[in-house]
């Protein structure tokens, strides 16, 4: 069985002092974890906000925790006030970037057609862009999530075609995302499967899918269980070392 991913998104939360004590308690936790959950069963990151990157990593040096960004521009370098490269990324040692979460989409106004741009600036520069797609519960009421969430995957893959094989994707039900509401195994296990055809249909049946959404300590090992289920993209439970250690150890 391939190795399960867990990538905590720290989302606009934080300060110097709060982010060293979750990562003291996570490099703590993870020296006790029985083998068998420790690095040779789950790949970790964390996304903490693009301010706190360096010292994060500073934080992560010499651990099996790999550091991920929260965003990615479109563009190298240039006039594009606010926004961070991946070149930019890069020297800060940054291994993954999230892409086209939900939340960016809603009050940034990203579309596929910027999801899929950065995705290609992502793998560009060497970074592992962590793709996330999501139906809203109206969609969903409608019957149309299966349409969405391949049609947003479908941006991407098109757009990007000669290099996939480095790419993760997320299936994050935007109904599920804060709301304490989590998809059921089986909700998400059906959307998984039918992302997973798209990329079987690509050349990379391999790409992890990750389920994001409320996924907590309670609920993770049964999500985790499911046969297309291949990791998890955590908000709320990544801020707390201990709930994110348990969702860790539900991942071996
Ligand atoms: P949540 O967020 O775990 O707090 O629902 C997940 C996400 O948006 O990545």
């Amino acid at each position: 069985m391939a190795r399960k991913l867990i990538v905590g998104n720290w989302k606009m939360n934080g300060s110097r002092q709060a982010n060293q004590a979750l990562l003291e308690g996570l490099r703590a936790g993870w020296a006790e974890l029985p083998t068998a959950s420790a690095a040779d069963a789950v790949a970790v990151a964390v996304a903490p906000p693009a301010v706190y990157l360096e010292q994060v990593g500073g934080l992560l040096d010499a651990s099996e925790i790999a550091l991920a960004a929260q965003d990615v521009a479109v563009a190298d370098t240039g006039a594009y006030t606010g926004d961070i490269s991946a070149p930019m990324l890069r020297e800060l040692k940054v291994r993954y970037a999230i892409v086209g979460h939900s939340e960016r989409r809603k009050y940034q106004g990203e579309t596929d057609a910027i999801v899929a741009e950065k995705a290609a600036a992502a793998l560009r520069h060497g970074l592992t862009p962590i793709v996330c797609v999501g139906e809203t519960l109206q969609e969903r009421d409608a019957g149309q999530a299966l349409a969405i969430v391949q049609a947003q995957l479908q941006a991407v893959l098109a757009h990007n075609a000669a290099q996939l094989a480095d790419l993760v994707v997320a299936y994050e039900p935007v109904w599920a995302i804060g709301t304490g509401r989590t998809a059921t195994p089986e909700q998400a296990q059906e959307v998984h499967a039918a992302l997973r055809v798209l990329l079987q249909e690509a050349g990379v049946a391999h790409v992890p899918v990750l389920y994001g959404g409320s996924m907590n300590a309670a609920n993770a090992a049964e999500l985790l269980a499911q046969p297309d289920i291949d990791g998890g993209l955590i908000g709320g439970a990544a801020l707390k070392a201990a709930d994110f250690l348990a969702i860790i150890a539900a991942a071996r």
